[in-house]
């Protein structure tokens, strides 16, 4: 059997990027709206500090006003939720993420639920996961939906009636995704660490989403012949080459065997370059979404 198409994100995620900064430019033009983002960052987790930068980077490379507010990680959750209550009345801004997570004595969930559901570009508001699960429109979590975008690619838009099997329920992944699923007619199961006999499920699936934060536990023998298999996992882990291993290289896995997975599959997302590139391009159309609505 011929090996799994491979589902390049980059190449996806510059095309929405590029529709993203003709809605910025037609938005301006006619009704003189720049978007706004706003992006806040508590502490100095140096992981944070590198996506903050690059979301200010990208949304400023398209036009966008983009803030960035930068605390000391000894803020208190009294002061973060007057700085989101300061951007939710600031009409220059339309998009607001605070990057997680947060210093451990700030609750994630109250800082979730602070940001207006509009200006809610991360689509983690209470609110928003309510109208992602009711059928409306919202604002919904960006890298589900960028899941999305590469499995309408995948199959020609073609999701009506398939059997999709995500692992993982988390707020932030597993479940949006198998609710955005379910809102393109896929017949959706969820499974999780309580799943009794994980492999016979995922084999039955036309489309896979792992998103389970376990290195490479989707092997080959799990996946139904001509699959699409989206790994949203990323794992920073020692090479397993001999000589790599011993000079320290680390490389980037997924949560899926992905060498086993394209022998099977018809089409899969590579780790890294797969599913990554696609979040922060959901973020700026999110914003962009925001925008529209809050000037209509
Ligand atoms: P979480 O740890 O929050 O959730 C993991 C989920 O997997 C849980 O629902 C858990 O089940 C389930 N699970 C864990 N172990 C098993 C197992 N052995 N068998 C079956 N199910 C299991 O992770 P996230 O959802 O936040 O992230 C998932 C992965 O995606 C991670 O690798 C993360 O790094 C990556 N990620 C990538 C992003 C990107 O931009 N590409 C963005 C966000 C995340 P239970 O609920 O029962 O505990």
């Amino acid at each position: 059997m011929a090996e799994a198409k491979r589902i390049e994100g980059a190449p996806i995620a510059e095309r929405l990027v590029a529709r993203v900064a003709e809605g910025v430019a037609e938005l301006k033009r006619t009704r003189g709206v720049t978007p706004g983002l706003a992006v806040v960052l508590v502490g100095e987790d140096p992981a944070s500090q590198i996506y903050v930068a690059s979301k200010g980077e990208q949304s400023r490379a398209i036009g966008m006003h983009s803030v960035t507010i930068r605390l000391p990680a000894e803020t208190t959750e009294a002061a973060l939720l007057a700085e989101v209550a300061a951007l939710n009345a600031d009409p220059a801004i339309h998009g607001i993420l605070v990057q997680f997570p947060v210093p451990a004595h700030i609750d994630q969930l109250t800082i979730q639920d602070a940001t207006h559901p509009d200006k809610d570009v991360d689509g983690l508001n209470v609110i928003n996961i309510g109208r992602l699960a009711a059928g409306q429109h919202g604002l919904f979590p960006c890298t589900p939906v960028g899941c999305m975008v590469l499995i309408e690619e995948a199959l020609g838009g073609e999701l009506r009636g398939k059997r999709a099997v995500v692992v993982g329920r988390s707020n932030l992944v597993g479940k949006p995704i198998a609710q955005l699923l379910l809102r393109a007619d896929c017949t959706v199961t969820i499974c999780h660490s309580k799943t009794v006999d994980l492999p016979q499920v995922t084999r039955q699936a036309d489309i896979l989403v792992a998103a389970v934060g376990q290195v490479e536990m989707i092997r080959g023998d799990w996946i139904k012949p001509g699959a699409v298999v989206i790994d949203v996992g990323i794992h920073r882990i020692l090479s397993r080459m001999p000589k790599a291993r011993a000079a320290g290289k680390m490389v980037v896995v997924g949560d899926v065997a992905f060498r086993e997975a394209v022998q099977v599959a018809g089409a899969i997302t590579p780790v890294p370059r797969g599913v990554g590139p696609m979040t922060v391009a959901c973020l700026l159309a999110n914003t962009l979404t925001a925008a529209e609505r809050l000037s209509a």
